[in-house]
């Protein structure tokens, strides 16, 4: 089975840790990653905004290490289209899609937009918590939702072949967002706030209006999104997981686990080499093989399928 993760900060953890992507103390690295029949794994360029100003020539800086990895590993490469994709899961490779978390980068120009395309990045969350010249994040309001720049930065990702991803973002400016894609849409690491209410989890609405485009929300494993538990263990990711396919069906729960960018998981879960806890759990509840293959990588598939 191969696996699909919609989301991870382990690129811009191991760039600012100088560590190696490819094998490391961190959650994810491609040794681990590999012990599955495919791995595509969404590398997020993450702009720590206390310590830098985001901007496209750091976002090249950050893809320019994957890419020298990917010069040098036999079995990893980075994915540009959907063909690159299905290749790497055909040779069991594991496989990265680059990723920029928060448009801020941009610096409110549409020319940057292409930039970014062209040093290969794929899919842009358009806000971090905080507002940006896109619009709100769930944590900073200041523009009413998604500003003139924003809905013409969504258009022109869905035309160019880019995935808008709305996790992190506000309300108003989610559903904006919606009202201007004719593209599956994803929320990459998001959980369910119908099973707990915190600022970063979406309504059933949301859940509904991502899956009718047909986009996938990836559940997040850091524990403060999941919620507060009896036992921090891999069942209260699971119920996220239940609400995602009970309001949405089993087309729209994908993962999004945010290694590497969290500071607490389920206790059971180290890391990329314990996912296989989850999928054991998911087959003791009775979900068939063919829902977990769906939640563990080819519902992912499909989007980039639909996008890329
Ligand atoms: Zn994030």
């Amino acid at each position: 089975m191969f696996i699909a993760d919609g989301h991870c900060d382990t690129l811009t953890e191991a760039v600012e840790k100088n560590t190696s992507l490819v094998e490391n103390t961190l959650h994810w690295d491609i040794s681990r990653a590999s012990l599955y029949d495919g791995f595509i794994q969404v590398l997020a360029i993450f702009h720590d905004r206390e310590k830098m100003k985001p901007s496209v020539s750091r976002v090249e800086y950050y893809a320019k290490k994957a890419e020298a990895v990917a010069n040098q590993a036999a079995n990893f490469v980075l994915a540009k289209d959907a063909g690159h994709i299905k290749k790497a899961i055909d040779e069991r490779k594991v496989c990265g899609i680059l990723a920029v978390e928060g448009g801020d980068c941009l610096d409110g120009k549409t020319e940057n937009l292409r930039k970014l395309y062209d040093i290969g990045i794929r899919i842009m969350t358009l806000t971090w918590n905080n507002a940006n010249e896109l619009g709100d994040g769930c944590g900073q309001t200041l523009n009413g939702g998604l500003t003139p720049f924003g809905s013409e930065i969504v258009g022109l990702m869905q035309d160019i072949g880019m995935i808008v991803d709305v996790s992190h973002a506000d309300e108003k400016t989610f559903w904006d967002c919606i009202e201007e894609c004719r593209k599956p849409v994803i929320a990459s690491h998001s959980n369910a706030r119908a099973v707990h209410d915190h600022r970063r989890n979406l309504y059933d609405d949301q859940i509904l209006a991502i899956a009718k485009t047909n986009g996938v929300i990836g559940v997040n494993f850091y524990t403060e999104f999941v919620g507060p538990p009896k036992k921090n263990d891999v069942n209260g990711l699971i119920r996220h997981i239940e609400h995602i396919c009970a309001v949405a069906g089993e087309d729209t729960a994908a993962l999004g686990a945010d290694f590497d960018g969290v500071e607490s998981l389920p206790e059971q879960i180290r890391g990329v080499h314990d996912l296989d806890v989850l999928f054991n759990s998911l087959a003791r509840l009775n979900y068939s093989d063919s829902i977990i293959r769906k939640i563990a990588g080819e519902n992912l598939l499909r989007v980039y399928t639909d996008v890329l």
